[in-house]
């Protein structure tokens, strides 16, 4: 199986991400597969500079190096594999993204919109006076051909958004979830390219699963609702749908979703307080998943023989550190 791990570089390798990665990495060595790292830099204004070098450094640290991607070789971050690149910032400039927008556009399934931030703004606002649920209003669906031709022929700025079918019922049976549904009239219009040409992560993780040939994509469940725009984008591209499972969340003692202002966070942290890597995976691994015996202490490769997705719970999953003292 082919899994993989796409972290934006928006900031150092939080222990949320370590338990993603991990169980990302088990599904991938548990069926002799290929755990592969790919970097989703596509939002260029929230870049750390070091975040790639933490990840990677971080996951060394705890056993997990990609088989396949962005990796180190010798402290020098580089990329190896049949998929080159790996980083969405350099793929982007070969137009990849660009052409299945264009596609979706042809076929219909996607459309031009030149909505200005301030009319889109207003349009929020208006909403929620009025206790709508906050959705594009479909303003420049509505537009006739001659009129998109000549604003497209005269370089204005626009972005593509995804055309949901609203008749449509989207059906999935999700890994840990099971079977979930979402009615089609209550998914947005996505934007699947900015006006400065960068896909978002809606367009760019789908066509970057498809052509990296993932089997299944591990995410965490903040990304469960974006999904149906996701089949939708599989379906409309003509491709199979990867298998998806949406890991429960790491929240706080108070339930409220992990935050540093409640505590560690970062991989960092735990490294300079002198916690071992063994420590941490292993407390990691039991955060959301059990094997379904009285076994409290794994080996990575423990771990990987025993993990199954079947036993990882719905629902989030508390950080008590005082467990791990
Ligand atoms: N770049 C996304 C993030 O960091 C990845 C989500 C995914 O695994 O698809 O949240």
């Amino acid at each position: 199986m082919r899994t993989r791990f796409p972290p934006s570089p928006t900031g150092m390798l939080h222990v949320g991400s370590l338990r993603t990665a991990l169980y990302t990495y088990i599904l991938a060595k548990k069926t002799n597969g290929k755990f592969l790292m790919r970097i989703e830099d596509t939002d260029r204004a929230r870049q750390v500079e070091g975040a790639i070098e933490n990840f990677l450094t971080n996951l060394a640290w705890a056993g997990i190096v990609p088989d396949e991607g962005v990796m180190m070789k010798d402290g020098v971050l580089s990329q190896s594999g049949p998929h080159m690149p790996y980083i969405q910032s350099e793929r982007e400039a070969t137009g990849i993204y660009r052409k299945y927008a264009d596609e979706l556009v042809k076929k219909g399934h996607a459309y031009p919109c030149f909505c200005t931030s301030e009319r889109l703004e207003q349009m929020l606002k208006q909403q929620e006076q009025r206790h709508q649920p906050p959705m594009y209003d479909r303003q420049c669906l509505e537009l006739p051909g001659h009129e998109i031709k000549s604003r497209l022929d005269a370089g204005e700025p626009h972005v593509i958004r995804l055309k949901v079918p609203h008749e449509r019922v989207i059906t999935f049976n999700d890994d840990i979830r099971g079977p979930v549904s979402f009615q089609g009239h209550t998914v947005d219009d996505q934007v699947l390219l900015k006006s400065d040409g960068f896909p978002t992560y809606h367009l760019a993780h789908v066509v970057d699963d498809h052509l990296m040939e993932i089997d299944l994509v591990t995410r965490g469940e903040e990304w469960l609702s974006s999904l149906p725009k996701h089949l939708l984008l599989f379906e409309f591209l003509g491709w199979p749908v990867p298998r998806y499972a949406h890991l429960p969340l790491l929240l706080n003692a108070d339930k409220t979703k992990l935050s540093k202002r409640q505590g560690s966070v970062s991989v960092d942290e735990y490294r300079n307080k002198g916690y071992l890597p063994e420590a941490l995976v292993n407390f990691l691994a039991l955060l959301g998943w059990n094997p379904g015996t009285t076994q409290e202490i794994f080996t990575l490769a423990e771990l990987t023989e025993q993990f199954d997705l079947a036993r990882v719970q719905k629902s989030g999953a508390i950080l008590d550190l005082t467990q791990l003292d």
